[in-house]
């Protein structure tokens, strides 16, 4: 895991980079609003807060996070901290409460561990139906997704067409490297989840996600007892595609 600013190598033109990504996130905030950011709290999603809060974005383009009820502790600490830092409320989007019930009363409350389809009738309740709520009324949606997570992600652009959602997606961060995250986060200050420095690069629900160890992709912490194959939660369809999370992946 990179981060550790001291010893990042960051990309060479990084402030082109930065720059590149506040033009983008300007442009959504004019052609697009009202759009969002889906923010899973990790390094990703703090370094768009934090450009989104710092050019003065959030009246066109709004944060939010899936808060299934399986979090962390210190990812849902990281909603005080945004609040400490920038006087932001992160909007909060729960699962409804009868359908949860019902899966604990007729599955129980950790069933995904016990198949492929159990763990994504959670992740539809959990995560798929609330972000649909989420998107409902907006024209856009932003993720920390980036091309380097993932082999399956060596397409991903910077804005795509989400059919499932018909509305523009944007991952201004594609193009970025760990090391760039990194980089912004330390020279700016970025409030961030402590568990990434604790080996967890990529952060879900609680009982999903574990540390991973030094050479492991960095998504190897996900769903880590499942085929590597069946591990997406949903969330990411675009082009017609269901984006697969083989190794390593969002946001989500
Ligand atoms: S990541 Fe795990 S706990 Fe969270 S919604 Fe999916 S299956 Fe449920």
């Amino acid at each position: 895991m990179i981060n550790d600013a001291s010893t990042a190598a960051h990309s060479v033109d990084f402030d082109a980079l930065v720059a590149k990504t506040v033009e983008t996130l300007q442009r959504v905030a004019d052609q697009f609003a009202p759009a969002v950011l889906a923010s899973s709290l990790a390094a990703e999603d703090q370094v768009l807060t934090d450009i989104v809060l710092r050019h003065n974005l959030q009246d066109r383009i709004g944060i939010f996070t899936l808060e299934t009820g399986r979090l962390h502790a210190e990812t849902l600490a990281v909603i005080d901290k945004i609040k400490e830092t920038y006087g932001y409320d992160v909007e909060l989007y729960r699962p409804q409460p009868e359908a949860v019930d019902a899966y604990v009363k007729n599955k129980g409350l950790n069933a995904f561990y016990d198949s492929v389809e159990l763990r994504k009738e959670c992740c539809h309740i959990r995560k798929v139906e609330p972000l649909n709520r989420a998107l409902q009324g907006k024209r856009a949606w932003i993720t920390g997704q980036r091309r380097a997570q993932s082999t399956t992600r060596a397409e991903l652009n910077v804005q795509e067409h989400d059919d499932a959602h018909a509305m523009e997606k944007f991952n201004p961060l594609a193009d970025w490297s760990e090391e760039d995250v990194w980089h912004y986060i330390r020279s700016n200050n970025v409030p961030y989840n402590a568990l990434h420095d604790r080996g967890y690069p990529s952060i879900g629900c609680e009982p999903c996600t574990r540390a991973i160890q030094p050479g492991e992709d960095v998504r190897a912490g996900r769903w880590w007892w499942e085929n590597a194959d069946s591990k997406e939660c949903g969330l990411h369809v675009v082009d017609g595609k269901l984006i697969r999370i083989k190794s390593v992946s969002p946001s989500a």
